[in-house]
């Protein structure tokens, strides 16, 4: 194993009713700018449950934080976070609304420009935020990560900020949410889990565990999720699973490879692609052309997560990766880009960027623009 220091700061407060603790959670002397995104919560409720809670405290409200969350957008919350010497935020929806508010947060305490912290890739000091999740997917209500996109030029990065004081997880919230979107939060963490368990084998067997864990649990739940998604229990489940693939938990020690959301991020911001439907198409490629470099961890997913053991290492392999395409495709989502109507101008796109990026992704550092465009034509 690696060296590490691991310390997540977020305290999670789970289940049903916990959005009624929101006042004694925030402390009384905080001045709070509460941000949410296109409205879904005030159709399901949790806009007046959060009002409610905070009933008798000064609270200025900020909408219209947008999926994949525009710096555009976040310098008008800046600004009027300022004004009105806001010093706590409150993230209410799911990553793209807590991602922005972690720019916010940023940007309150920043002279200049936000997008210069996003280029930076890691924030100064912050205001202090908290969230209430309503869409489980990115993980972000317990790390410090966060993912922005400039719409005038097309761009996408992530940087690092603050991690939540808190987070409320409430899996009734998740009841409201349209079936694509569950579709897209199991892929994200679904390759949450690949992007940090995909490397070297033989690293730690703790990590490996916990990570698979996560991938079985996904596998099992994601039929009745998609079919159920008011079922108590298996929200319950795909929320912590979804918090538990990205909070630094399954990373001690190991090493990470983030090659295919560096490809995923593209296409989001070339096409308007959802992120967890590029990660199911990207993957595939992504194991297929990585193949030699990850023949360990991938006979032994294959195995372990998909009892693939019979035939030649190369079979095992083959049936691996097609077991896993098969599993995005359960959910409904496509896996190729042909099926998107993206074709070969975005993949020479991707390539003249991460050229010019200099871009040298995964765990070994190969990913540059020549290995993208491999990749995404495996997944033509
Ligand atoms: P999202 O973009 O936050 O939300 C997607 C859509 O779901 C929005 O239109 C939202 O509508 C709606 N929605 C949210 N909660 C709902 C509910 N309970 N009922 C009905 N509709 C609901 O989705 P996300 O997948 O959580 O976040 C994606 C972003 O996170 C991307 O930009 C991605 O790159 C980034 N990301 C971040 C990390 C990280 O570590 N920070 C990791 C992976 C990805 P409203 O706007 O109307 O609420
Ligand atoms: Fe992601």
């Amino acid at each position: 194993m690696n060296n590490f220091i691991y310390h997540n700061p977020t305290e999670l407060v789970f289940g049903k009713g916990q959005i009624a603790r929101l006042a004694k959670l925030i402390p009384a002397d905080k001045r709070i700018m509460i941000t949410f995104g296109g409205g879904s919560v005030k159709r399901n409720g949790v806009y007046e449950q959060v009002i409610r809670a905070l009933e008798g405290r000064e609270v200025v409200e900020f909408w219209g934080i947008e999926a994949n969350p525009s710096v555009e957008t976040l310098r008008r919350a800046i600004a009027l976070g300022k004004e009105r010497r806001v010093d706590f935020l409150l993230a209410v929806g799911g990553g793209s609304v807590i991602d922005g508010t972690k720019l916010i947060a940023a940007g309150l305490l920043y002279e200049g420009d936000a997008w210069e912290i996003v280029l930076k890739g890691k924030a100064g000091k912050t205001v202090p935020l908290a969230t209430v999740l309503t869409m489980s997917a990115t993980g972000s209500e317990m790390n410090n990560g966060a993912v922005i996109s400039r719409y005038e030029t097309k761009e996408k990065y992530a940087f690092y900020g603050d991690y939540p004081v808190f987070s409320i997880l409430d899996p009734e919230t998740l009841y409201s949410l349209p079936v694509r979107q569950i579709a897209c939060g199991l892929s994200d963490t679904f390759v949450h889990v690949l992007e940090q368990y995909m490397t070297t084998p033989g690293q730690s067997r703790l990590m490996d565990r916990w990570a698979e864990g996560i991938l079985h649990t996904v596998i099992e739940i994601a039929p009745r999720a998609l079919a159920e998604p008011r079922d108590y229990a298996v929200m319950s489940e795909y929320m912590l699973a979804a918090t538990l693939a990205l909070n630094d938990m399954i990373r001690m020690g190991v090493t990470q490879d983030w090659a295919t959301h560096m490809i995923g991020h593209e296409l989001t911001a070339l096409h308007g692609l959802t992120h967890g439907a590029t990660l199911a198409i990207v993957i595939n490629g992504t194991l297929r052309v990585l193949r030699e470099q990850k023949r360990g961890k991938l006979l032994q997913y294959g195995e372990r997560i998909w009892g693939v053991t019979e035939g030649t290492e190369e079979e095992r392999i083959d049936r691996t990766i097609e077991a896993t395409e098969r599993f995005f495709r359960s959910l409904g989502l496509s896996t190729r880009l042909s099926e998107e109507g993206i074709g070969a101008e975005t993949i020479a796109e991707i390539e003249r960027r991460f050229d010019a990026l200099g871009a040298k992704y995964g765990e070994a550092g190969n990913v540059d623009g020549a290995t993208a465009r491999r990749i995404l034509e495996a997944c033509l």
